[in-house]
C-alpha cells in the first residue's frame, strides 16, 4: 500500500502547475537577473512576473514583496532587520508558541542586551490579545503567528491590529506575523490584518521547497541581515531562485484561489477523523483548540494517544505506511518536548508524546478511513501504543 501522508504541514507535495511552471522557467532561464543583457533582463522579468503575481494574489503592492530562500529566513529577516532598525531601547514582545524560526531567532537579541518577552497562551493555544498589547509601548515590536503549525490556533490577527491602533495612536509597535501556517488554509488579508511584516513559505502551499515570501508594507523599516548584492531592494542579498521564485508564485496564487474549497474539505474530514478516533481509541486526547472553534486551522489535528512516546511511535507508523508528525518537523529529529504542548501545560512526557495530523485538498476518506485502523491497530495490539 502507498504510505498515508498526513504530515502536510512539515510540507505538502508540489503541485502539478507548480512543477510544469518551474520546468518551463528552467529550460528558459540563462541568465543572471542581475545581469544587464538580454539573458539577464529575461530572467529579471520572469522574477517580475511572479512578484506580480504573488503581490495580486495576496492583494498587496508589488514592492512590498520580498523573495528568499524559504519562510525561516524570512522570519529572520522580519525579526532581526525590524529590530535593527528601531531604537536600541524597542523590545520584542512574542508568544511562547511561535515557531523557532521566529523563537531561535531572538537569540542574538538576546546576546545583545535586548528585552524580550514572551506572553504565555491558554490550553487551546490561544493568547490573551489585551495581555499581548499591554506588553507593548510605543516604538517596540510585536511577533504574533497567525496560525499554529503544531495544534492549529489561529490568531485573531484583524482584532489584534485594531487594539494596536487603539492602543498607540502614535508609535505603534512594528506589527510582524509569521504567516507560514496561515496561507491557503485561512483567509490572508493583510490589510484587515494590519501587519507591517509577515512572511510565508511556498513548500506549505504545494510550492518548491526553499523559496520564501516576506510582505513589507510600504514605508515599513527594515535593516538587510546579509550583505554582498543588492537584490530584494538591497535588503536580501544573493542571486535569486528564479525558477523557484516563478514556481512559488503560481503554488501561492492557486493556495488563495482555493483557500475556501481547502478549508471546507479539510474540516470535513478532520472531524471524521476525531470522531472515528475516539470511536476506537479510549482515552484518546485531543490538544489545542475546540474543532468548532473559528479560530483554528482546518486542517490540523494534535493527539495523545494513551501510553506513548511521540518519537518512537511515528517511527512505528511509518513502518506501518502513516506519516505523520511529533510536534514540529524542524524539531522532530530531537527528543526535545514540544514547546507548543509544554506552553498550553502538557508535562514533558506528555508534549514528547503529541503527533500531529495534517491534512490536504488531496487528502480522501479513505486515506483517514486507513490511518484510523493504523492508529487504532497499534493501540489495541500487544505492545499497547
Ligand atoms: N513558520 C512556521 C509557522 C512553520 O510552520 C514553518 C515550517 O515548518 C516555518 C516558519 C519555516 O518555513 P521553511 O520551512 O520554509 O523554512
Amino acid at each position: 500500500m502507498k504510505p498515508l501522508y498526513l504530515d502536510h504541514n512539515a510540507t505538502t507535495p508540489l503541485r502539478a502547475e507548480a512543477k510544469e511552471a518551474w520546468l518551463q522557467a528552467v529550460d528558459q532561464l540563462q541568465g543572471n537577473p542581475s545581469s544587464v543583457h538580454a539573458a539577464g533582463r529575461n530572467a529579471r522579468a520572469m522574477i517580475d512576473e511572479a512578484r506580480e503575481r504573488t503581490a495580486a494574489a495576496l492583494g498587496v503592492l508589488e514592492d512590498e514583496i520580498l523573495f528568499t530562500s524559504g519562510g525561516t529566513e524570512a522570519n529572520n529577516l522580519a525579526i532581526l532587520g525590524g529590530m535593527g532598525s528601531l531604537d536600541p531601547k524597542a523590545r520584542l514582545i512574542t508568544t511562547t508558541v511561535e515557531h523557532p524560526a521566529v523563537l531561535e531567532a531572538l537569540r542574538p537579541l538576546g546576546s545583545a542586551g535586548r528585552d524580550l518577552e514572551k506572553v504565555g497562551v491558554g490550553s487551546d493555544g490561544h493568547v490573551d490579545l489585551e495581555a499581548l498589547v499591554n506588553a507593548c509601548k510605543p516604538g517596540d515590536m510585536l511577533a504574533a503567528m497567525a496560525a499554529n503549525n503544531e495544534i492549529g490556533n489561529v490568531t485573531d490577527l484583524a482584532q489584534l491590529g485594531g487594539l494596536l491602533d487603539k492602543a498607540f495612536p502614535e508609535q505603534r509597535p512594528l506589527f510582524f506575523t509569521d504567516a507560514v501556517q496561515a496561507l491557503g488554509r485561512i483567509p490572508v488579508r493583510l490589510h484587515d490584518w494590519g501587519v507591517d511584516l509577515a512572511t510565508f513559505s511556498a513548500h506549505k502551499v504545494g510550492g518548491p521547497q526553499g523559496v520564501g515570501l516576506l510582505y513589507k508594507k510600504a514605508g515599513t523599516p527594515l535593516e538587510p541581515r546579509q550583505w554582498g548584492g543588492g537584490q530584494e531592494g538591497g535588503l536580501r542579498a544573493g542571486t535569486e531562485n528564479v525558477a523557484g521564485i516563478v514556481s512559488a508564485s503560481v503554488a501561492v496564487e492557486l493556495a488563495v484561489k482555493e483557500q475556501e474549497s481547502y478549508a471546507q474539505h479539510t474540516s470535513a474530514l478532520l472531524l471524521h477523523l476525531w470522531q472515528q478516533l475516539v470511536d476506537k481509541i479510549p482515552g484518546i486526547l485531543r490538544n489545542g483548540p475546540q474543532l468548532q472553534d473559528p479560530m483554528r486551522l482546518p486542517n490540523t489535528l494534535n493527539i495523545l494517544l494513551p501510553h506513548t512516546d511521540g518519537q518512537v511511535l511515528i517511527t512505528r507508523l511509518d513502518l506501518l505506511g502513516l506519516q505523520a508528525s511529533a510536534g514540529s518537523a524542524c524539531a522532530s529529529g530531537s527528543l526535545e518536548p514540544s514547546h507548543v504542548l509544554k506552553a498550553v501545560g502538557l508535562s514533558d512526557q506528555q508534549a514528547r508524546a503529541g503527533l500531529r495530523l495534517s491534512l490536504a485538498l488531496s487528502t480522501t476518506k479513505t486515506v483517514i478511513n486507513n490511518a484510523v485502523d493504523i492508529l487504532s491497530g497499534i493501540c489495541t495490539s500487544r505492545h499497547n501504543c
